[in-house]
């Protein structure tokens, strides 16, 4: 069969030959219909994070995926059915996070994660998965079931603000998105379209006309532009926000959320960026943060009940917003294509049933 592999820091990807691979029992083949590219992929590809399996210099690609279940292998799946894979596994036999079914809150070490730390990813004609890592998804949200992964991790991501703040009555009106990538607009149509808080914003620092801030017009967001108003500022020139979500991957962002936040807020900070020394007054952000009862999360991965809720919340979402969301579906024929950036890029797609 034919995948997509490479050698992370050293080159492009490129399409492989592998063998089909056998399930083992408990676990099914599943044929890949539809795996997305994001910001991480593009960081596995520089070599800025994760790694390929042990002893190998090539990764397959790939950990937001849908495909079929081509044979069930004696599991309660159907022969036929669409899943969504989680990313985590573990590496030696199992451990405590994933028996307890969080493996989204393991530590280094204690896990593999699909397409970016030591497990090839789903970006291969075929798959094979533990049916328990398997999750149902209907037939009519195929087409987006790669959607499935980047929203999950904004339910853990979401769940785990709501609950720093769930010791008293706190209520978000307001909301901010740091970020104009495909997690980013993900999680600003999750603001407009699933919770209920009355004030959206989402900072880029894009020129008009841009793709990506016609759709967060569309939302009914605020675009805030990263190069008039740096994240501090935010409270002087709009107001200071009770929820914030950091999808940049911009390290100042991550220290300037505390100023951007309202009394009683909470930053959320999802980016992975490099290593990067910089200037940062520690006593005013302490003080900050103490004196007006704010809090600053980081959170990564999701597990199977996020994948679940993510499911439910990807059928929410406005039919024009995934069009316009989904930028390019490409088949293995011009599968360089889905690794291409650039302003009119957001999500992009490898269709494997695509020519
Ligand atoms: P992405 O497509 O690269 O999006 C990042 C966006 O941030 C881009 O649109 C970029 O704008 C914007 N940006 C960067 N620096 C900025 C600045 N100084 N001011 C304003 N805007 C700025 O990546 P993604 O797929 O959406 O993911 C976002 C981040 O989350 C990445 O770091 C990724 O690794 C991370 N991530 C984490 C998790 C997790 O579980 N924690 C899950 C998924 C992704 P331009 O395009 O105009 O440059
Ligand atoms: C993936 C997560 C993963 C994280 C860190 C993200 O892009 O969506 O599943 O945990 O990267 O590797
Ligand atoms: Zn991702």
């Amino acid at each position: 069969m034919k995948a997509i592999a490479v050698e992370p820091g050293a080159g492009e990807p490129v399409v492989v030959e592998r063998p089909r691979p056998e399930p083992e029992p408990g676990e099914a083949l599943v044929r890949t219909y539809r795996v997305g590219v994001d910001g991480t992929d593009h960081e596995v590809i520089a070599g800025h994070h994760g790694e390929p399996p042990a002893g190998e210099d090539r990764l397959i690609l790939g950990h937001e995926a849908v495909g079929i279940v081509e044979d069930p292998n004696g599991t309660e799946l159907e022969a036929g059915q669409y899943v969504v894979p989680t990313v985590r596994r573990p590496p030696n036999g199992t451990n405590e996070y994933f028996e307890r079914g969080e493996p989204d809150m393991a530590p280094s070490g204690e896990y593999h994660e699909r397409g970016i730390v030591g497990a090839h990813g789903f970006m291969a004609e075929y798959f094979t998965s533990p049916a328990d890592y398997l999750v149902a998804i209907p037939e009519a949200l195929a087409d987006l079931g790669m959607l499935v992964e980047p929203i999950s991790v904004s339910e853990k991501a979401i769940e785990h603000a709501v609950a720093s703040r769930s010791a008293f009555d706190w209520e978000p009106e307001s909301a901010i998105v740091l970020g104009n990538g495909s997690l980013g607009l993900v999680t600003l149509a999750m603001f407009e379209a699933v919770l209920d808080i009355d004030r959206t914003y989402c900072l880029g620092r894009r020129d008009r006309p841009d793709p990506t801030l016609d759709i967060i017009d569309e939302l009914g967001a605020t675009y805030v532009d990263s190069r008039e108003t740096p994240v501090s500022e935010i409270p002087d020139v709009y107001e200071g926000i009770d929820l914030v979500y950091e999808a940049t991957g911009y390290a100042r962002h991550a220290v300037e959320t505390v100023d951007a936040l309202a009394p009683n807020g909470v930053g959320v900070l999802l980016g992975v960026p490099e290593p990067w020394e910089f200037e940062i007054d520690g006593g005013r952000l302490h003080r900050e943060l103490v004196l007006h009862n704010k809090a600053l999360l980081g959170t990564v991965n999701s597990h199977r009940g996020h994948f679940e809720s993510a499911v439910d919340t990807l059928s929410q979402l406005p039919t024009w917003f995934t069009d316009d969301l989904v930028t390019g579906v490409y088949g293995l024929d011009e599968y360089e294509r889905a690794f291409e950036s650039g302003n009119n890029v957001i999500k992009t797609v490898i269709g494997f049933e695509t020519n």
